[in-house]
């Protein structure tokens, strides 16, 4: 006999992968007995987290309480998952309480790993060193309180949930020091651990006129590895050796103060920093049988990257940020993942096994390069464009344009809210 605690559907994580499957799937079948694992008291819209650390939008517009998310006819169960075994469809929360499962949909997001940069932990938000990823209020405060000097935009080395933010907030903060004048007596650089601005060559180009014109420098395949807030240091070890200056440097300046300690090694002095955290699948992931347990993808939930479906659990899918999927992490990639994997469990519910949507990696970055302009880099798997038809009618997306500001501000927290949460978009 199955145990109280038996439910025919588990969804772990109630964030925006969360909610938008259990929408869809009572809006297929509102008899699903569908519960939500989650212990989070409020959902949190991020991707506007960005313009809250520009000062154009309010924290507490981008917070909703859980409970009022949470899809009529889906069951919340406000706990924290400790272990998942998969080989006996058990999840063992925090409290030590058991919930089995015939089909397990898992999106928990992505963790923060403030250890994974040596005095990191200390000096985050505070002393000049924000970050939109963990306080974009106190960024806002950053970039109102900076009187000019060095200011250090630069992200981990590991994957991150919308890899395009540590820039966004770059390019906003720029502008914003041009109107008060503090631009003119402040040099920006970008040290990034890949080997470029943008995967995508069409989006690529418009964002290297956009730092040319604002005159920004950029370092390539720069890791960081410590952060001495104490004498305001970022220290970086250089991860290839390109032979070219060009392909490590560019827009090099005396200002920027870079120190080579060695051909491995440089420190950058900065007066402020923005800087994107690293970042990993949840813990509770990272040791369970549902996770990659080597290789590059080690750590997160090993699914076919079409189907979206567990390689080894038949009655497992995953999506969202804690997927091991090729493509950029964003809300925007949950949008075309969800329908996928409410398709396809279906089918495998019916019928075991007849998986027939696929999801191509699409993914969309909303790039926002100032005050009112913003260009909608949208991809899917090895960085090919795949801009909307219909918007690509009337505005080219891969240019910075006004109306696509207005679709981030706008159009995409109400679409959100209104639509995706409610299983409608
Ligand atoms: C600064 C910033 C800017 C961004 N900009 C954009 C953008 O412009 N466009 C875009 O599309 N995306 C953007 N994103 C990314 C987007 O917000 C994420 O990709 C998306 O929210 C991921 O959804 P998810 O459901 O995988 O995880 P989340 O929405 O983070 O939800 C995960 C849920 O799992 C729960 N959870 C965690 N641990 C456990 C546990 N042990 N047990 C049970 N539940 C657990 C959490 O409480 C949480 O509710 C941005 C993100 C940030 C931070």
């Amino acid at each position: 006999m199955k145990n109280i605690n038996h439910h025919q559907i588990i969804i772990i994580g109630a964030g925006t992968a969360g909610i938008t499957v259990a929408a869809q799937l009572l809006r297929k079948d509102k008899n699903l007995d569908i519960a939500l694992l989650d212990p989070a008291q409020k959902h949190y819209y991020q991707p506007a987290w960005t313009l809250v650390g520009a000062g154009t939008y309010k924290y507490d517009k981008t917070e909703r309480d859980m409970k009022d998310l949470i899809p009529k006819g889906a069951k919340w169960i406000q706990k924290a998952v400790q272990d998942i075994d998969p080989d006996n469809n058990l999840i063992k929360t925090t409290d030590g309480s058991e919930f089995g499962y015939d089909f397990l949909v898992a999106c928990p997001g992505i963790q923060i790993d403030l250890d994974g940069i040596e005095g990191l932990r200390e000096t985050i938000n505070k002393n000049g060193v924000c970050s939109n990823y963990t306080d974009p209020d106190y960024t806002w405060k950053v970039l109102q309180e900076f009187k000019g000097g060095r200011a250090l935009f630069t992200l981990a080395a590991t994957p991150v949930k919308c890899g395009g933010a540590p820039q966004k907030i770059m390019y906003l903060a720029d502008d914003y020091w041009q109107k008060t004048g503090v631009k003119k007596n402040t040099s920006v650089l970008y040290a990034m651990p890949g080997s470029t601005i943008f995967g995508v060559p069409d989006f690529k180009k418009t964002l290297m006129e956009v730092v040319d014109r604002k005159d920004i420098g950029l370092r390539y395949f720069h890791k960081l590895t410590k952060i001495d807030s104490e004498n305001k240091k970022a220290y970086y070890t250089i991860t290839k050796f390109v032979g070219e200056p060009d392909k490590l440097i560019y827009n090099d300046k005396e200002e920027f103060g870079v120190e080579e300690i060695s051909q491995e090694e440089v420190v950058i002095p900065y007066d402020m920093m923005h800087l994107a955290p690293p970042q990993s699948a949840p813990d509770f992931i990272k040791r369970s049988k549902l996770a990659h347990q080597e290789g590059p993808q080690k750590g997160w939930i090993d699914i076919d990257k079409s189907t979206l479906l567990h390689n080894k659990y038949p009655n497992v899918f995953a999506l969202g940020d804690a997927a091991a999927l090729p493509t950029a992490k964003t809300g925007a990639a949950i949008r075309k993942q969800a329908p996928v994997v409410v398709e396809n469990l279906l089918e495998v519910m019916k019928h075991q096994e007849i998986l027939s949507r696929n999801y191509d990696g699409y993914s969309s970055c909303p790039l926002i390069t100032g005050y009112g302009k913003m260009v909608l880099a949208e991809f899917k798997y090895g960085n090919v464009r795949d801009s909307d038809p219909l918007i690509s009618k009337f505005v080219d997306t891969s240019k910075e344009k006004w109306s696509m500001w207005i679709l981030k501000k706008y159009g995409l927290p109400f679409m959100y809210w209104n639509l995706m949460l409610k299983g409608k978009a």
